[in-house]
């Protein structure tokens, strides 16, 4: 990084230095970009048997939303605090796993494009064709010089490939896991999405996906988040989280669970609050002012935390009465799929 500093990086380095050996930190790939090497980082707390439940936190796939990494680099903050002093916070751990790859695409974020260095859109680069009404935001194969460029589907992308790998490795083997995957841009209103992105069918874990929504909205009745399908909003191409919910159900039916969520920070409100972001190069997907970027740096905290403890105990959404998952069902396809 000779002419260019890179701060995001730099950050998450002071962080990995700071939790020491209270953390395996794993590089799982080291991106090429004109002459340079940007490694993908991967940060693991917590419990190493295979049995735990395990969250999963990914951020930066999209370059342009650094604000995903940054709350990311927030919460890891917290915890290396934590870790110190908070006797029930590392009891927690004892019994889970958290496991951070704040920064998926390096030279996305340090180019500041939503892309990756070879101009693909890692969201739009898994071999899955969205079902019905397409855009070309969808995912196009027209050219790497238009946004939303799918690459070659049939050999992902690196970053790709290293996200898909760390999950199958990390969560897939759990009992239960959930993958949170902070975005920002789309729309007024932060969103929780649930798959499918690629067609408006039910997913799979549809009933525990609705039970965990109730439970939140009853322990947390005025937070923030739509909870929805993404295919509710948009039908996209190459989801990776699509990709990766197939092969998983492929491997396990029925016997674990893994529920990969979205979070999309809604950030056409900064822009509503400050129209001259629209000049500003991060501006549509980042809030520039220092005030409203610690905001949403905490604001999520509440949200991180009950997914946290809702995977220790799973058992008023995950392990539900046939009848109690009957009526949850029914009310999810009425709520969400008409
Ligand atoms: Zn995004």
């Amino acid at each position: 990084m000779s002419n260019k500093r890179f701060s995001e990086l730099e950050q998450l380095e002071i962080l990995i230095e700071q939790l020491g050996n209270r953390a395996d930190v794993q590089v799982l790939e080291r991106i090429s970009y004109r002459g340079q090497e940007f490694p993908v980082y991967c940060i693991i707390l917590g419990s190493k048997q295979p049995d735990v439940p395990v969250l999963g936190l990914f951020g930066g796939v999209h370059g342009l939303e650094k604000i995903g990494s940054e709350v990311i680099f927030a919460y890891l903050q917290t915890i290396t605090q934590l870790l110190d002093w908070d006797d029930e916070f590392n009891a927690r751990l004892q019994k889970s796993r958290l496991v951070f790859v704040p920064i998926v695409n390096p030279v996305g974020v340090y180019r500041g494009t939503r892309s990756n260095g070879n101009d693909v859109d890692l969201m739009r680069n898994a071999p899955i064709e969205g079902q019905g009404n397409t855009k070309l935001y969808s995912g196009q194969r027209i050219s790497p010089l238009l946004p939303w460029y799918r690459g070659d589907t049939s050999a992902m992308e690196a970053e790709a490939q290293a996200l898909c790998q760390i999950v199958r490795q990390q969560l897939f083997n759990a009992p239960i896991s959930i993958a949170l995957d902070l975005h920002s841009g789309f729309g007024l209103r932060d969103r929780l999405w649930f798959p499918y992105a690629s067609c408006k069918k039910p997913f799979a874990a549809i009933t525990e996906t609705f039970a965990l929504k109730k439970l939140f909205d009853r322990c947390y009745p005025y937070h923030i988040y739509k909870i929805e399908p993404m295919s509710l909003e948009y039908v996209i191409n190459g989801d990776l989280w699509d990709y990766l919910y197939d092969e998983f159900r492929q491997q396990n039916v029925n016997e674990r669970l893994f529920i990969p969520l979205t979070l999309e920070m809604g950030s056409w409100l900064w822009l509503r609050k400050n129209p001259l972001h629209l000049f500003h190069r991060h501006g549509l997907f980042h809030p520039v002012l220092p005030h409203r970027q610690r905001r949403v740096m905490r604001r999520h905290f509440i949200l991180l935390d009950f997914l946290h403890r809702s995977l220790l105990y799973p058992k008023p959404w995950a392990h539900l009465d046939l009848a109690q998952r009957d009526v949850y069902h029914q009310a999810a396809l009425r709520l969400w799929y008409d």
